[in-house]
């Protein structure tokens, strides 16, 4: 299936992107996917702190789950799960962190690029590109129906 744009726009600070993603959370409920794509520094953790503070305001944000691979937050009535697939190279790995048993939560992933097999058809995909110093396109998009 096809991914449509549904935002388009360039942020340059780190918090105008956050800003941009709390906005954006309003749109999200239990089960819906994020597939965040883009280089190291792009600001795929920024964007994660937002839809954090809007989705799980009483939550501390753990930062990059470079280490854990997974953090989960949970408040609100709801739960979001924020993955980091940098060092995943193949489904076992997935299967090994539990990845599959996300069901009940909202899935946030970065390095999706690592795990295209894996994402499920109906998604937003979120793509971030660096056009230098602080400036950074944000380019959203989901799966056409
Ligand atoms: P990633 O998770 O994609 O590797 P991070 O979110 O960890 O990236 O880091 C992004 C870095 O770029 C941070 O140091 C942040 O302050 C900086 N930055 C500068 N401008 C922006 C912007 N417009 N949006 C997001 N981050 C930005
Ligand atoms: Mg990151």
């Amino acid at each position: 299936m096809k991914q449509k744009e549904i935002l388009r726009q360039v942020t340059v600070s780190s918090e105008e992107t956050e800003r941009l993603a709390s906005d954006f959370a309003k749109r999200l409920t239990s089960g819906d996917f994020v597939a965040m794509f883009g280089d190291l520094g792009a600001g795929k953790t920024a964007f994660t702190r937002g839809l954090v503070k809007s989705l799980v305001p009483e939550a501390e944000f753990a930062g990059s789950p470079t280490y854990a691979l997974v953090n989960e937050y949970e408040g609100n009535g709801v739960r979001l799960s924020h993955f980091d697939m940098y060092r995943i190279t193949d489904e076992d790995d997935l299967y090994s962190i539990g990845f599959f048993d996300y069901t009940d939560s909202i899935i946030v992933t970065e390095w999706s690029e690592n795990i295209e097999y894996a994402l499920p058809e109906k998604r937003y995909e979120v793509h971030i590109t660096k056009l230098g110093d602080d400036r950074r396109e944000m380019l959203i998009t989901e799966t056409e129906e």
